[in-house]
């Protein structure tokens, strides 16, 4: 029996999580564990200094006050009691791409499948005003989540999948944009004359790049990055190695009293 847990950051009852789940149930024994509020935006957290509470919602549909990372550990441990053969995250309502991947919850329910050594995909749809269609974002989901099932995915390795509101004119393999971030923070004043800050989406400027999941999703194809939880920047190792003996050469006096302070 194929088991295949399903999660979101836009919370349980969002319908892009059902939609999700819904075209996924043909492929095995779908379980949804998701947070009861809304976690956008809420990047990998997970939460460690107060109780966790699990509500069922409906058959094989759970709830936790917590983050899409919280739902996946709560999931294995305590609900499916294994881990399942594929995590799903998402249906996101609004793109998850380029440097944005890294606030998203959708993507971080993944990755945390990813880490636990599960194949796992988060799914992000357009979002064109506060609506989407999440319909063939669904079914193509289903169709990579079919594939991946039956040819896995690299060990430690979830794919990011974007999609533009259909129809499709195909798939394109994709690396992550580059945004040139524009920071809007607004400060205003509260009725007790404080001031108070509201962070605003930045305004998006892209760097043009062929092969980006930005450029993929405009020019109307679903856009599907592997990414990986090793976040080490390998062709910086080099500079970094010139740095660290750089430090060490310059202070080898006073560390080398120290013990057990060893740069090599
Ligand atoms: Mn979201």
């Amino acid at each position: 029996m194929i088991r295949i847990l399903v999660t979101n950051d836009d919370g349980v009852h969002s319908e892009g999580i059902r939609l999700l789940a819904d075209a996924v149930r043909g492929l095995g024994e779908v379980t949804v564990v998701a947070p009861i509020q809304e976690a956008s935006a809420i990047g990998h957290a997970l939460t460690l200094r107060r109780p966790l509470r699990v509500e069922t919602i409906g058959p094989r549909i759970y709830a936790v006050d917590g983050t899409p990372t919280d739902c996946v550990n709560v999931a294995i441990t305590h609900v499916l009691h294994e881990k399942p053969d594929l995590i799903l995250s998402g249906i996101n309502k609004g793109w998850n791409l380029g440097d944005d991947v890294t606030y998203s919850g959708t993507v971080a329910g993944a990755l945390e499948g990813a880490l636990l050594g599960i194949p796992s995909i988060a799914v992000s749809t357009q979002r064109i005003g506060d609506a989407s269609t999440f319909g063939p974002s669904a079914e193509i989901a289903a169709r990579i989540a079919a594939q991946v099932l039956a040819q896995g995915l690299p060990k430690f390795t979830l794919l990011n999948v974007n999609t533009p509101q259909g129809p499709f004119k195909g798939i394109r393999v994709t690396v992550q944009a580059k945004r040139n971030h524009v920071t809007v923070v607004s400060r205003r004043v509260d009725p007790r004359e404080r001031p108070y800050y509201w962070i605003e989406e930045g305004t998006n400027d892209w760097e043009p790049h062929d092969r980006s999941d930005w450029q993929a999703v405009r020019d109307g194809f679903v856009s599907v990055t592997p990414l990986q939880p090793d976040m080490t920047a390998y062709e910086a190792l080099a500079h970094t190695e010139g740095l660290a003996r750089t430090i060490f050469e310059s202070g080898a006096a006073s560390l080398s009293r120290q013990p057990g302070s060893t740069l090599d």
